[in-house]
């Protein structure tokens, strides 16, 4: 039994004075099941808010990217090190914006995988097509180019990432995928995985993100091989963060 996972993403939003708010009213609006566990991912000068305002909560935390390297003359880059000092338990890597926007390749992500790991986070490693790739019908293939980077880095070590399947024209865009689409995409991401890490695929767990709401979030849960969700926008709202979560 693989549980659900519900993981925000903040992206670059927020303020000491809003994440009071917003982390308090998480707080005291969850209860958390051995099945079903929810997270946020902040950005890096918030990690110290989260980890005071969330210590003992049902709540785990994160951040939203970490540097492929351990230490050393990277101004400006922060180690995965760095980040589970304030009690992260995870971060996410490969987001398709840090893909297009910072040139991420899919090796730098595999990378970061290997980094995270390596500092004791769980790597949630996103992959997802673009428009134009899916209207090409390289859907598939582009999903496992990006997988099969992680996998040939990690090896069996991969068992102890989450994979969040985005695809890019669903993030921010109020389009999200159809259940079919996203199952379709999630099923085999599981396939690939299994031949990767064999039995313990069966474990992971498969994370759909891009226009999750309150309203479709019930339909993508229940789809067999997605086991919760990658939340953008909606996770800056407590209620309906939490209505997802629920769902
Ligand atoms: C995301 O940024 O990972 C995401 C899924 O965003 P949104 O939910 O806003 O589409």
């Amino acid at each position: 039994m693989r549980g659900k996972l519900v993981v925000g993403n903040w992206k670059m939003n927020g303020s000491l004075r809003q994440n009071d708010a917003l982390l308090a009213d998480l707080r005291s609006g969850w209860t958390a099941t051995p099945s079903r566990r929810i997270a946020i991912c902040v950005p890096f000068p918030y990690l110290w808010q989260a980890q005071a305002a969330l210590a003992g909560s049902a709540l785990d935390w994160g951040a939203q990217n970490v540097s492929e390297h351990a230490s050393g003359a990277f101004t400006g880059e922060v180690a995965a090190a760095m980040v589970a000092e304030f009690g992260s338990r995870m971060a996410i890597v490969g987001h398709s914006e840090r893909r297009a926007l910072y040139g991420e390749t899919d090796a730098t992500v595999a990378n970061k995988a290997a980094a995270a790991l390596a500092a004791g986070l769980t790597p949630i490693v996103c992959v997802g097509e673009t428009l134009a790739e899916r209207e090409a019908s390289a859907t598939d293939a582009v999903v496992l180019r990006q997988l099969d980077a992680v996998v040939a880095l990690l090896g069996a070590r991969l068992a102890q990432a989450v994979v969040a399947y985005e695809p890019v024209w669903a993030i921010g865009t109020g389009r999200t995928a159809t259940p079919q689409q996203a199952e379709a995409v999630h099923g085999l991401l599981r396939r690939r995985l299994r031949t990767a890490v064999g039995e313990a695929a069966d474990d992971m767990l498969l994370l759909y993100g891009g226009s999750v709401k309150a309203d479709n979030a019930k339909t993508l849960f229940a789809c067999a091989n997605i086991d919760g969700g990658l939340v953008g926008g909606a996770s800056l709202k407590a209620d309906e963060f939490l209505a997802i979560a629920r769902a």
